[in-house]
């Protein structure tokens, strides 16, 4: 049932959203959990590394921990996206898309990131089935196989390609025309193979792939792509908030989640500590972080209550 009023605002219903929501809920604070349809991994067959799940997809993931929220009375699921938090006197107004709104004291920013690909033919539509970003996340499922990496400009590129040799002794890296790909005799020490070419297109069927197509030479056949894409936050919020943001376009936050505005905390792959390495974003961070988080709100909530009385 609607409230005037509630403890806690969740933004975004990925794992660490529903992992904070669900802490909260425990914690019988009132939450207002926003959720705005597809999560960063949608697109892929399974998620991997997280104990006990390895494999599951990840709709049925979302899905389920949704449905375990969803057991706390205390917890409100809504379906929509938030448009804009406006910080009130004693907490925050939270506007959805479709007009409906709520009074919050707290907010938790869920809201995750998204991924600039490269523009060549082939890749977006392939982005989580044959085109991947995390070798952590899904090189055993194509261990031993040909492998190509299409560099990126990030400087890491030889590293990255290099690193995949773990999973793979037939790795090929296509600068795409780039020059600098970073540590040249690294790539010669693992054994990975570089073709210079510009890439035309990628190929497979069902959204894999099977062959990368040079602009001259011959294709290159592959069972997978690895590539390291930027990314950026996935929603305006914490621009709009004026969060204050790492080099890499993180959210900065301390160990319990604050951000530099009073009040709001964020989570998951949009939020870093300054001390932790960049690009390290996983769905069993994201639910840790969520989990720490939502026992810091509850707490605070709780010394705000006892100073009142
Ligand atoms: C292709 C691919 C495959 C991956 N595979 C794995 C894997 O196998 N294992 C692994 O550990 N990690 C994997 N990852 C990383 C993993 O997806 C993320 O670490 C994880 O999803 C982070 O969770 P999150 O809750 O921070 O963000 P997300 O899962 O992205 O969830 C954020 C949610 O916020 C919602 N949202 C955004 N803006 C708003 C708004 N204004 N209002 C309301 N809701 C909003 C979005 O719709 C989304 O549902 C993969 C990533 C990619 C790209």
């Amino acid at each position: 049932m609607a409230r005037d009023l509630y403890d806690v605002a969740v933004i975004g219903a990925g794992p660490g959203g529903l992992s904070t929501a669900l802490v909260l809920g425990r914690s019988r604070r009132t939450t207002l959990l926003v959720d705005g349809g597809a999560g960063r991994n949608s697109p892929a067959a399974g998620v991997h590394g997280m104990l006990a799940c390895d494999g599951m997809a990840p709709d049925e993931l979302r899905s389920a921990g949704s449905k375990q929220v969803r057991e706390y009375p205390d917890v409100e699921v809504r379906d929509g996206r938030v448009r804009t938090v406006v910080s009130r006197q004693h907490g925050f107004a939270v506007e959805l898309d479709d007009g409906r709104a709520a009074v919050v004291r707290r907010v938790v920013l869920a809201t995750g990131v998204r991924e600039d690909l490269p523009d060549v033919p082939g890749v977006a539509e392939r982005w989580g089935r044959g085109v991947m970003g995390c070798p952590y996340c899904h090189a055993w499922e194509m261990r031993d196989q040909p492998l190509a990496v299409l560099a990126t400009g990030g400087g890491d590129d030889a590293m990255f390609a290099a690193q995949l040799t773990r999973w793979s002794s037939q790795v090929t890296l296509c600068t795409n025309g780039i020059e600098d790909t970073g540590d040249e005799g690294v790539l010669r020490r693992c054994g990975v193979s570089v073709r210079s070419q510009v890439v035309r297109r990628v190929e497979g069927r069902d959204n894999g792939v099977e062959q990368v197509i040079f602009h001259e030479g011959p294709p290159l056949r592959c069972a997978g792509m690895f590539l390291h894409a930027t990314t950026r936050q996935a929603s305006a919020l914490p621009a709009q908030l004026g969060c204050v943001m790492l080099d890499d376009g993180s959210v900065r936050v301390d160990d319990a989640g604050q951000t530099s505005v009073p009040g709001i905390y964020a989570v998951g792959d949009m939020a870093r500590r300054e001390s932790s390495p960049s690009g390290m974003t996983f769905v069993v961070s994201a639910a840790a972080m969520g989990f720490v988080t939502a026992t810091t709100i509850n707490q605070d909530l709780f010394l705000d209550t006892l100073s009142a009385d």
